[in-house]
């Protein structure tokens, strides 16, 4: 089977995400998705990325832009990229 990839940033825009050390989530995330999208773009595997910008994405708009990508079949692969905060900080986070 031919897989697709959809890579989803975690948060982004109004929501952060964790943070620590001087780094913020969704900054991270946004990095490491970019990379994946361009890694699999030059390996010429068919992937889409949910978000390329420090953008606010509402929960119901993310899980849009996952089934409007490739559609909701099983050939295709949902990343979504979060980094967890360490030690003893409180962090909110979902994933879908
Ligand atoms: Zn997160």
């Amino acid at each position: 089977m031919d897989y697709k990839i959809v890579i989803d940033a975690g948060h982004g825009g109004d929501d952060p995400g964790a943070s620590g050390n001087g780094i913020i989530e969704k900054d991270l995330n946004l990095k490491i998705s970019n990379y994946m999208y361009d890694r699999f773009r030059e390996l010429g595997i068919p992937v889409k990325i949910i978000r390329s910008t420090d953008e606010t994405i509402s929960p119901t708009e993310r899980v849009d832009r996952v089934l409007d990508a490739f559609g909701n079949s099983n050939d295709v692969i949902v990343v979504s990229n979060h980094i967890n905060a360490g030690g003893a900080e409180f962090s909110y986070h979902y994933i879908i």
